[in-house]
C-alpha cells in the first residue's frame, strides 16, 4: 500500500513512524512535511487546503490511501475531493467535519443524540454580550465558534477578561460561544469511526495551558500521556456507549456519516462524562503518546476505516506500559513564535518534529510555535515520564520552553474522578 500523509506536525510524524512499521506499506510520502518527516517519507510541497492540489498529488504519486492529519483541509472538503477521484481517504467529508468546524453544529448533534455537554449560548452581536454573560456564573468559558487551533478558548473567573476576549472575537467578525464551566479531570478519547462502527483507542490526557500547574493561556497542546492510570479500565467502552456511538448514529441519520478519527474531549464531572469538544482528526499531542503504544499495524486500520470495513478488524493490540509526550515550543509561543533558530539533538530517538525545516546548509531550524514533541515510554507512567524528560534533555533550542509537569499529577496519584452525584 502506498500511503500519502497530508500535514506537517508532530502528529503526522508519529503517524508516519507507525505506518513505516506496517509491513503492508510499500511507500510513504508526506506533504508538505517537515525536517523530521523527511527521514521517514518522500516529501512533496503542497497547499494542503486546496482540494484539487491534494487530489492531483495523490493521483500522480499513485497513492492507495491518503491520510489527512489536520482539521483545516478536512473542513475545506479535501477528503471529499480525494474520494471523488476514486482514492481511499482517511478523514471525514466537509459536512461531517463540521462536528469540529462549527461548535454550534456539534452542540446540535449532541442535543439530538442525547449526549451530555456544557450548556451554551452563541452571541453574534456585541449589544447582547453583557446580558448573555449575566446568564453564566464564573469561571467563564468563552470560545470562538469556528476553528482556532486550540487557542480560541479563554477560561477565567474574571468577567472583564472574559468580556474582553469575547469582544476581540466579535470585533474580528467571529461569533462567540459562551459555555458553562465543566469541572473534573479531562480525557481525550480517539475512535476510528466508519459510519456506525466505532473502535476506541487508549484514552489519553492532554495539557492545554502553556505553563506548569495549568497556568497561562491555552495552546494547541503542550504534552500528553496515555493510558490514564486513574481511570476505570472500562472508561473507553463506557464512553463509546454513552457518547461516541450515539453521535456516530446521529451523523448517519442526518445523512452525514462520519468516516475517520472522531476525537471526544471530555470532562469527567460528578454528573458523569460531559463533552467539551469533538475533533474530526487525530489530536496533537495525544497522538504522539497513543500511537507509541499501538501494536496493531496502523495502515490496515486507517484503510479499513476509509473503506468502510472497520467492523471486520480484530481487536486492537497495545503495548504494556505507558507513553508520555512533552512539547518543546519556541520562544513567544502561543503568541508570535521566534523562528529560524538551530536545533541540537533533533534527530534523537523519540524526537518528533513539528515546526522544523532543514536549511540549505543542512542545519535543522525552528519554523513554528510548537517545534518538537519528545516521546518517552516505560513500564508505567512514572517510567515513561522519566524517559520523556531524559530524551528532552538531549534537545537544545535557544529560547524554547516546555512544561515540566506533564503527567506529574497522575504519577503522584493526585487525579481522582468525582463519584457520581
Ligand atoms: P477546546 O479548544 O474546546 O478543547 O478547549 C480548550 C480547553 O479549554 C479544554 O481542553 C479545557 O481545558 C478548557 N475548556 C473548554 N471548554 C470548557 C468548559 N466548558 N469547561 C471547562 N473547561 C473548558
Amino acid at each position: 500500500m502506498r500511503v500519502l500523509v497530508v500535514g506537517s506536525g508532530a502528529r503526522e510524524h508519529a503517524i508516519l513512524l507507525a505506518l513505516a512499521q506496517d509491513p503492508g506499506v510499500t511507500a510513504l510520502a508526506c506533504a508538505p512535511g517537515n525536517a523530521g518527516t523527511a527521514s521517514v517519507a518522500e516529501q512533496r510541497g503542497l497547499d494542503v487546503v486546496d482540494p484539487a492540489a491534494v487530489t492531483a498529488l495523490a493521483g500522480s504519486w499513485r497513492a492507495d490511501l491518503v491520510v489527512i492529519g489536520p482539521e483545516v483541509p478536512l473542513v475545506a472538503g479535501v477528503a471529499d475531493a480525494v474520494r471523488a477521484a476514486g482514492i481511499a481517504c482517511f478523514g471525514p467529508s466537509a459536512d461531517a467535519a463540521r462536528i469540529e468546524g462549527s461548535k454550534a453544529f456539534a452542540k446540535d448533534v449532541m442535543a439530538a443524540a442525547g449526549v451530555s455537554t456544557a450548556g451554551c449560548e452563541i452571541v453574534d452581536n456585541p449589544a447582547h454580550l453583557d446580558a448573555a454573560l449575566d446568564r453564566f456564573t464564573p469561571p467563564y468559558v468563552v470560545k470562538d465558534d469556528g476553528l482556532a487551533a486550540g487557542k480560541g478558548v479563554v477560561v477565567t473567573p474574571d468577567r472583564d477578561l472574559a468580556r474582553a476576549h469575547a469582544m476581540t472575537l466579535l470585533d474580528g467578525g467571529h461569533p462567540v460561544l459562551l459555555e458553562a464551566f465543566l469541572d473534573g479531570p479531562e480525557a481525550s478519547l480517539f475512535c476510528f469511526v466508519d459510519g456506525g462502527t466505532v473502535v476506541p483507542l487508549l484514552p489519553a490526557q492532554d495539557f492545554k495551558r502553556v505553563g506548569d500547574d495549568d497556568s497561562g493561556p491555552n495552546t494547541g497542546g503542550m504534552g500528553a500521556y496515555a493510558p490514564l492510570p486513574w481511570a476505570s479500565p472500562d472508561l473507553a467502552d463506557a464512553l463509546v456507549e454513552s457518547v461516541v456511538a450515539p453521535v456516530a448514529r446521529e451523523m448517519v441519520a442526518r445523512g452525514n456519516p462520519f468516516s475517520g478519527l472522531l476525537y471526544a474531549g471530555l470532562a469527567l464531572t460528578s454528573n458523569g462524562p460531559s463533552v467539551i469538544e469533538f475533533n474530526c482528526r487525530f489530536g496533537d499531542p495525544e497522538t504522539q503518546a497513543v500511537l507509541a503504544l499501538l501494536r496493531t499495524p496502523l495502515a490496515g486500520l486507517l484503510h479499513a476505516t476509509a473503506t468502510g470495513t472497520l467492523a471486520q478488524v480484530p481487536a486492537l493490540e497495545w503495548a504494556e506500559g505507558a507513553a508520555v509526550t512533552v512539547v518543546v515550543a519556541a520562544e513567544g509561543y502561543p503568541g508570535t513564535p521566534r523562528v529560524g533558530d538551530p536545533i541540537r539533538g533533533a534527530d534523537g530517538d523519540g524526537v518528533l518534529h513539528a515546526g522544523t525545516r532543514r536549511r540549505d546548509d543542512g542545519a535543522v531550524v525552528s519554523s513554528g510555535g510548537r517545534v518538537l514533541s519528545v516521546v518517552g515510554t516505560g513500564a508505567d507512567l512514572a517510567a515513561a515520564r522519566d524517559d520523556a524528560y531524559r530524551r528532552l534533555d538531549t534537545v537544545h533550542l535557544a529560547g524554547s520552553h516546555h512544561r515540566t509537569d506533564i503527567a506529574l499529577r497522575a504519577v503522584r496519584g493526585e487525579i481522582t474522578v468525582p463519584s457520581l452525584e
